[in-house]
């Protein structure tokens, strides 16, 4: 059932979005139902976010599939996620860089807990939580070659921008009057490039880079 489920994303997301097989075979790998609560685990496959818990939701597999895309994380990337949440995202990207790294920060101690057991429990190796303000990005940890930002932030953080190695690539939702704007900047030549990948829905970023900040 849930097998069925999963296949039948990743059949909608080969046909609608030509994912690459490689990105699709991530998503197989990763069992999204040991990220969240056991009560929910029969919705592990339902296209839709879900609570983990302090007010926070794991995203929806399409929306975390579509970052993951736009990101384009290379097999040696060392990753940087704002928002570790229950987990789910970091694993997914950790399957990609198998040659590099990925290290998530969490504002929630609890929650940064709960995704360390969560990464442990389904295998992922080479992924860091790291709790503090991801706003403030890890000044001694960068560069990173790709920055995720997987909360709502009134604008892209300037730490990030400025940890983001030549080269690189930061996929963050913005927010807007309509809901996130998903922003992706690249670094070339020192300059940054912005583009919009259009309309998404996020839980906001908190602290000092937040719109509570
Ligand atoms: N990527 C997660 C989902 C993230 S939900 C997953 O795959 O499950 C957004 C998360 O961002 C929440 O856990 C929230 O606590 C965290 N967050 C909010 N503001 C933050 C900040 N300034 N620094 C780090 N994490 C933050």
């Amino acid at each position: 059932m849930r097998l069925a489920q999963k296949r039948a994303l990743v059949a909608r997301w080969r046909e609608e979005y030509g994912f690459p097989e490689r990105l699709l075979a991530a998503f197989m790998a990763v069992p999204r139902e040991r990220f969240i609560d056991a009560s929910l685990s029969d919705e592990a496959y339902g296209d839709y976010p879900l609570p983990i818990g302090g007010g926070q939701t794991i995203s929806q597999p399409t929306t975390v599939m579509l970052m993951t895309h736009f990101l384009a994380p290379e097999p040696d990337s060392r990753v940087l996620e704002v928002g570790a949440g229950s987990g789910y995202q970091a694993a997914v990207l950790s399957r990609l860089v198998p040659e590099g790294k990925v290290i998530s920060v969490e504002y929630d101690a609890g929650l940064a807990e709960t995704a360390r057991r969560n990464l442990r429990a389904a295998d992922a190796e080479n992924v860091e939580v790291v709790v503090g303000d991801g706003g403030d990005g890890l000044p001694d940890r960068a560069p990173f070659d790709r920055i995720i930002v997987t909360c709502a932030c009134p604008k892209v953080p300037g730490p990030l921008v400025a940890q983001l190695a030549e080269g690189g690539a930061l996929v963050a939702p913005v927010s807007g009057l309509l809901g996130e704007t998903m922003v992706r900047l690249t670094k070339e030549g020192g300059k940054v490039k912005k583009e919009r990948l259009g309309l998404f829905s996020f839980v906001p970023l908190r602290g000092r880079h937040g719109s509570d900040g």
